[in-house]
């Protein structure tokens, strides 16, 4: 979408809504816990601030059946789109966990994912995991960065990139980043990987989610068969961030930052 000055403060309070409560799932990722658990509670959280989860019920293009879910959890080698509620599985210790999730406020999506290495608290040990994920959000900082009015959908799929190929990760290339606002899903599709100046321009009050997925090894994915599970080919993880973005002729707005 195009957001009107009459939108953007509601993309701004929809997208601090869900900042928050990914906030509040991502502490609940702890080991032992469910991934039904930390499903209920991000429908509950959206629920209470009468906000609408967008994904339960979306059918995107090319898939048999709606989503089931409020919330998508990807495990390890799943790097989006894991069903929490079908076959609910518990966290286990250093597990790194993607949340994904878009609610509607007042009639506007946003859409924001993190990931997290479930833990008490204690310090984690596994660097290649912290690596990841580190490497993974930098990424999406440095595609954040170049998206401004003036430049092209080209220029934040060249900046993701930049920084997989830096530090030696696969880059998800089949799966990227698209307009929201207006719907869970909306024009322009911004790959993970591309150069610097193609595709699109940029027009201030454009509403973008950027999302790079990160993987320890192959970039390459599969669909399983419960039509939405994407997992790594060669069974290495992955790690996934996104933000809701606004973008104007400076630096992007970051709707959903913590
Ligand atoms: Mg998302
Ligand atoms: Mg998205």
């Amino acid at each position: 979408m195009i957001a009107t000055a009459i939108e953007v403060p509601v993309l701004r309070e929809g997208g601090k809504r869900l900042a928050s409560i990914l906030e509040e799932v991502a502490r609940a990722t702890v080991p032992g816990t469910t991934t039904e658990k930390l499903n209920a509670l991000a429908e509950k959280l959206i629920l209470k601030g009468g906000d609408v989860p967008s994904l339960i019920g979306y059918t995107p293009h090319g898939a048999a059946r709606p989503y089931p879910a409020t919330l998508c959890v990807s495990i390890n080698d799943e790097v989006v789109h894991g069903i929490p509620n079908e076959q609910p599985r518990t966290i286990q210790g250093g597990d790194i966990v993607g949340l994904d999730c878009v609610l509607t406020h007042k009639g506007i999506f946003v859409d924001s994912a993190l990931s997290v290495i479930a833990g008490k608290g204690e310090p984690v040990w596994d660097e290649a995991a912290r690596s990841l994920l580190d490497a993974t959000k930098e990424a999406l900082a440095g595609g954040i960065a170049v998206a401004r009015a003036g430049n092209h959908v080209g220029d934040i799929s060249a900046a993701i990139e930049k920084i997989g190929v830096e530090r030696g990760y696969g880059i998800v290339y089949e799966l990227g980043g698209h307009g929201v606002g207006g719907a869970v899903h909306e024009e322009p599709y911004i790959p993970n990987v591309g150069d610097a100046g193609t595709g699109e321009e940029l027009l201030p009050g454009m509403v973008l989610a950027i999302e790079p997925m990160f993987t320890e090894g192959s970039p390459k994915v599969r669909l399983m068969k419960d039509g939405y599970t994407f997992v790594t080919i060669d069974g290495s993880r992955a790690a996934h961030f996104e933000h809701t973005i606004l973008i104007t002729s400076g630096a992007a707005e970051i709707l959903t930052a913590i």
